[in-house]
């Protein structure tokens, strides 16, 4: 961390819905890298997952409201959820760079997720944007991470920073089977989340 400069964290994610997994990574990089604030940014129409089930953007952005307001180092934006069209997270990080070039922004991943990098709309403005966290994902390896020097340069996969984070084996998809499935999703979201999901049966209508 260069001294004096402020440094955010930015989460993207589907939070379909959010849980603790999130939570937990969003925290353990903003204490790892010692983050001012980190801003949670529901994606309004993910490109990876058009096909699927995904609960209504402001569902999803209400949820993760309700998920992160306790902590008064974390915000949420509705930037991806406001842009037409699908969400890309190299708009996202441009966005972000623009509105203070003097930050040092951090992109927030789990293991999964930054394997995906290869293949995300241009990965030049991800890499001129943020440095990129990726947080450890039981089931998931950071190993993979060095395979990606052929694909993207040493320079670049340094920019990677891998971050261990409490292993918690959550998944917004395991927990909407589980809602299908008539079970419990105590203790795998905040409560207030929960509360949220049963009031207004955001995921009765669909499979996982
Ligand atoms: P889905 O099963 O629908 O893909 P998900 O649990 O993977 O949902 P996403 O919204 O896709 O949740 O993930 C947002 C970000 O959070 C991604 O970078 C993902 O890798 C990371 N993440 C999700 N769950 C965890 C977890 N349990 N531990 C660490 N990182 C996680
Ligand atoms: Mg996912």
């Amino acid at each position: 961390m260069v001294k004096g400069r402020r440094a955010i964290g930015l989460m993207g994610g589907t939070f379909n819905p959010i849980h603790y997994g999130h939570l937990v990574a969003a925290e353990a990089a903003r204490d790892a890298f010692h983050l001012d604030q980190v801003i949670f940014i529901p994606a309004g129409q993910p490109p990876h997952k058009s096909g699927l089930a995904v609960a209504d953007p402001e569902h999803r952005y209400l949820m993760t409201f309700l998920a992160i307001v306790s902590n008064q180092h974390f915000e949420i934006s509705r930037v991806e959820i406001d842009r037409q069209g699908p969400s890309y997270t190299s708009d996202t990080l441009a966005h972000f760079r623009a509105l203070d070039p003097e930050v040092l922004w951090y992109f927030i991943t789990g293991a999964d997720a930054i394997l995906d990098i290869v293949s995300w709309h241009y990965p030049d403005a991800i890499f001129q944007n943020a440095e990129l966290i990726a947080a450890s994902r039981p089931g998931y390896s950071l190993k993979k991470i060095e395979a990606l020097k052929q694909q993207l340069g040493a320079e670049r996969v340094a920019r990677i920073h891998p971050l261990e984070v409490p292993a918690l084996a959550i998944s917004s998809s395991q927990i909407r089977e589980r809602l299908q499935q008539g079970l419990s999703i105590k203790y795998l979201v905040p409560e207030a989340v929960e509360h949220y999901i049963a009031k207004n049966q955001v995921y009765a209508e669909f499979g996982a």
